[in-house]
């Protein structure tokens, strides 16, 4: 993805307020890190993403590596401050087919590595098609996997806080490979917890089987032992749904709710008019 993919009107300056690991030691490396953007006309919504512009190694041609981070955070900011966003990343690595060797993802390690005070440029929002209702009734049906969390926490906060109730049945499909690694959810920090008392809240975690064999959690699993509820809900109207996450995620579902459906045919159909009524919404990425 480059840069000239998306439009970078006027990049702008970002502070690192803070970062802070959100897994353990012995999990894969996410960070919570929040920024303080002090341009006031910089202005988003839950679901969309901030490009970062990470300096790029002398030869890959390009001054700038470009990538795109969810807003973890609601529209009032993060801890109630308007100039402040939190994004979640994931230190990627990479592994060379011919060499073998480790290589570090370029954006996602720069992040990683910024401390508190060190200025980073960004651009954007973007994205603004993932965007969660506006009628209280509605039904929200979250799907994610990993970082694809990151625009949950925002609707959830922006839902239950900031609209102060919702009466639509809002309920969440996690999967994460370890206990360890489900983000907002774990020991390190569980922001999530701040909504298990609501009573039209419901989540449903998964974790992989067989994680040190690079298993991927099976979600199709759990979406399949609550099939009735995920069926009716996808049958409601006033249902909402969302997809977040690796883009592994899309075939999975698929198969799943062509179970759910009787047929591959019905699903697509189903999938088409979902998608026409803007009620099927993605955020999918590699
Ligand atoms: C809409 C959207 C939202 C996103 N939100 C988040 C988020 O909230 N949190 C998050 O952590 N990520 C998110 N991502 C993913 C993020 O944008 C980056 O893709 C990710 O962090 C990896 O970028 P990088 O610069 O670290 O890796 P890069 O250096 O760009 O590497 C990425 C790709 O390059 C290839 N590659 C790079 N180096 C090598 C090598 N040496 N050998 C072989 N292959 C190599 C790999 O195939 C790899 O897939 C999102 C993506 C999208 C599109």
């Amino acid at each position: 993805m480059k840069a000239s993919e998306f439009e970078v009107k006027q990049p702008q300056t970002a502070i690192v307020e803070s970062s802070e690991r959100i897994t353990p030691p012995d999990a894969d490396e996410v960070r919570h890190i929040v920024l303080n953007i002090p341009d006031a006309t910089f202005d988003y919504i839950e679901g969309q993403s901030i490009g970062v512009l990470a300096p790029a190694p002398k030869d890959f041609g390009n001054d700038t590596h470009f990538r795109l981070y969810s807003i973890a955070s609601s529209r009032e900011g993060e801890d109630e401050n308007l100039a402040q966003i939190a994004v979640a990343v994931r230190r990627c690595f990479y592994i060379d087919e011919v060499s073998g060797e480790r290589y570090p993802g370029i954006a996602s390690n720069f992040l990683c590595d910024r401390k508190p005070g060190d200025e980073i440029k960004i651009a954007g929002p973007y994205g603004r098609q993932f965007q969660a209702p506006r009628d209280k009734n509605c039904n929200l049906l979250m799907i994610g996997i990993g970082t694809g969390i990151a625009p949950f926490r925002a609707f959830m906060k922006h839902i239950y806080r900031e609209r102060n109730e919702w009466l639509g049945k809002v309920r969440l499909f996690y999967g994460a490979r370890t206990g360890m690694d489900l983000l907002y959810m774990n020991k390190e920090r569980d922001d999530m917890s701040n909504y298990y008392d609501k009573e039209t809240f419901k989540a449903f975690e998964t974790i992989a089987r067989r994680p040190y064999l690079g298993e991927e959690p099976p979600i199709e699993e759990t979406l399949m032992d609550n099939a009735q509820e995920v069926w009716s809900l996808v049958q409601d109207p006033k249902t909402y749904v969302y997809v977040a996450g690796l883009s592994s995620l899309e075939k999975k579902l698929d198969r799943v709710m062509s179970q759910m459906a009787g047929s591959e045919e019905a699903w697509q159909e189903k999938k088409k008019e979902l998608k026409h009524q803007r009620r099927w919404q993605t955020l999918l990425y590699d």
